[in-house]
């Protein structure tokens, strides 16, 4: 292992383009990822489970969790909070583990002013019709919050010139693939491993 800590990696992109769905099909493939499990107020969904999609916190909780700074990032998104414990990712990065966010994009922005040198991703949708299909279908959301989110991934997409990669979801074990091979090509800039070759000049017993 020639890296010592590990890289940051945040998938982000507009509600309904399939982040989740992305996520999962990466980490059945990818064991080495961490991923980091967020903070929300919004109430569990049918099939979710407390500590493995999210940890559900009320208003209240999530409030002290900003002021006591344990959080790296938090966003206000459709009259909820969701937020990425601080901790959790700090220690895995220092531990040489790559980590893996999956945020909205107002929260990949923060992210990027603390971890410049963290790989930001975004997940584009095949066209802004087929993001309304997957919002509508998913059946989750009453009209108005449809409505909501759309409104929001138009702002969103509008935010791309942030990112360092752009993967368009109209498949998700391509998009999946494609992140696999960013992953991989992150691990091989000079940059992340010029402290090790220089040792290596340095070592006189070779
Ligand atoms: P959902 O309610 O559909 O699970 O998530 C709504 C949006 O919040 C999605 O775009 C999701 O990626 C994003 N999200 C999930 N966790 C976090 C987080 O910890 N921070 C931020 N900023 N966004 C998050």
């Amino acid at each position: 292992m020639i890296d010592q800590r590990g890289i940051l990696f945040v998938l982000s992109g507009p509600s309904g383009v399939g982040k989740g769905t992305v996520r999962k099909e990466l980490f059945s493939r990818d064991t080495n990822l961490k991923y980091s499990i967020s903070m929300t107020t919004r109430p569990m969904r049918p099939g979710e489970e407390e500590g493995k999609d999210y940890f559900y916190k009320s208003k209240d909780e999530f409030e002290q969790l900003i002021e006591q700074n344990a959080l790296l990032e938090y966003a206000q998104y459709v009259d909820n909070y969701y937020g990425t414990p601080r901790k959790y990712v700090e220690q895995m990065l220092a531990n040489g583990h790559d980590v893996f966010l999956e945020i909205e994009v107002q929260g990949a922005l923060q992210v990027k002013e603390n971890f410049p040198e963290g790989v930001f991703i975004f997940l584009f949708p095949p066209s802004l019709a087929a993001l309304k299909d997957r919002i509508v279908n998913r059946g989750t959301e009453a009209e108005d919050l449809v409505l909501n989110r759309l409104k929001e991934a138009k702002k969103e997409i509008d935010m791309m010139d942030a990112y360092d990669y752009v993967v368009v979801n109209d498949q998700v074990d391509q998009a999946a693939t494609k992140i696999q091979a960013i992953i991989q090509g992150e691990h091989c800039r000079r940059a992340r491993i010029a402290n090790q070759y220089k040792k290596i000049l340095e070592d006189d017993t070779l």
